[in-house]
């Protein structure tokens, strides 16, 4: 049998960075609680986005809960949601006892439907309902149109969350994804584009709304000798350990980009042509940091097809995320749409796109595929 190839497997920096910044923690015995990894893990992602604040937490799920809290999401609240996604975006919303309404994709970017985010404001407004967020999703690294949502939020006052986790390093018009809405949040979990093992962060251009998140994340202690709290707490922060491996992870996050915008032409040059596959859209204001490769079918080749004969070949690939509003868990609730994202997760297929990956282990890929076209 032939070298497994992953669909995306962590990779720690040739240099040895991780392992610098976690022998200073060992060495000055910080390995808890917090410590200097995690305040230069917080400035240095925050300068890199280009960002005011951060909050380093232990997961990207943990961010989207707090990111939720400090828009003011309570219990019974609306928040509208991409529900082209994974689950770990709505379930923080479930966790506060507030109440998801699921939108479409559109076909010209698979995020958030802006037309469908509008009509979703006009059906609840009737009802005398406003949603306490917006929280639109960038897929496998594409931004949304976020010029378009943004206009909507404001027009309706309402706070509007980047779920940023599979976009680290991608930019919407120049600016990095996750900076542009009032929060933002990053995962460094073991499949993302760079990783901490297990870990997330909150970002936000209010200072004061990073402090509030920290304070939340370490049990909501107030000032006091003894213990103390006056609010709700949790116990959300990122080690100082693992901060050290973000803080390596973080100087190759350019280098992972190229490669992975490199498997993604590779794709497109060997697979594009060939009849009823379609490349996942990149639009014009869009540089994607193309975490996952992902293609759509249209002819007599399935995705199932491609699934299978991967798999037989030890190599690992994907659907698109199956959509919430489809889930069996949330389909309870609202959606508003036409189906977009029920036809990208029927069509589509997420391509082997780990950074380990060398020109032979693509060659191997494709030629596997192109054998389902003879
Ligand atoms: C990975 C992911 C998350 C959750 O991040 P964790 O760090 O695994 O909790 C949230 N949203 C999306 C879209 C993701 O892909």
């Amino acid at each position: 049998m032939d070298d497994k190839i992953y669909l995306a497997s962590p990779h720690m920096s040739d240099e040895g960075y991780e392992m610098e910044y976690i022998r200073e923690a060992f060495d000055t015995n910080w390995i808890a609680p917090l410590g200097r990894n995690v305040d230069e893990f917080e400035c240095e992602l925050a300068n890199k986005v280009g960002t005011k604040a951060a909050a380093a937490l232990s997961s990207g799920t943990a961010a989207i809960h707090m990111a939720l809290k400090a828009a003011g999401v309570r219990e019974g609240d609306l928040v509208f949601c991409s529900t082209l996604t994974f689950s770990a975006t709505v379930n923080p919303i479930l966790y506060l006892n507030a109440v998801p309404v699921f939108i479409d994709s559109d076909a010209e970017t698979w995020n958030l439907c802006s037309a469908a985010l509008e009509r979703a404001f006009e059906k609840y407004l009737k009802l005398g309902l406003k949603p306490k967020a917006v929280l639109v999703v960038h897929i496998y690294g594409l931004s949304a149109d976020l010029d378009r949502i943004s206009d909507i939020c404001r027009t309706y006052d309402v706070p509007l969350i980047e779920d940023a986790a599979e976009s680290l390093g991608t930019t919407y018009k120049g600016k990095y994804t996750g900076t542009i809405g009032d929060y933002g949040i990053y995962s460094f979990n073991g499949n993302k584009i760079i990783t901490t093992s297990g870990g997330g962060m909150f970002v936000t251009g209010d200072e004061e709304q990073a402090a509030k998140v920290r304070f939340w994340a370490t049990q909501s202690r107030d000032e006091a000798r003894h213990y103390q709290h006056s609010e709700l707490g949790y116990n959300y922060r990122l080690s100082n350990v693992l901060a050290g491996i973000g803080r390596g992870q973080l100087k190759v996050l350019d280098q992972r980009i190229r490669k992975k915008r490199e498997i993604f032409q590779y794709y497109t040059r060997e697979l594009g042509g060939l009849d009823g596959v379609e490349m996942m859209p990149i639009r014009e204001w869009n540089e994607p940091n193309c975490w996952l490769s992902c293609i759509t079918l249209h002819g007599a080749v399935r995705p199932l097809d491609i699934l299978l004969a991967l798999e037989r070949n030890n190599i690992e690939a994907r659907p698109l995320w199956k959509p919430m509003h489809m889930q069996p868990v949330f389909e309870s609730y609202d959606f508003i749409g036409e189906g977009v994202s029920e036809q990208l997760f029927l069509n589509g297929i997420c391509l082997p796109s780990d950074t380990h990956m060398d020109i032979e282990d693509l060659h191997r890929i494709v030629s596997i595929i192109n054998k389902l076209w003879e």
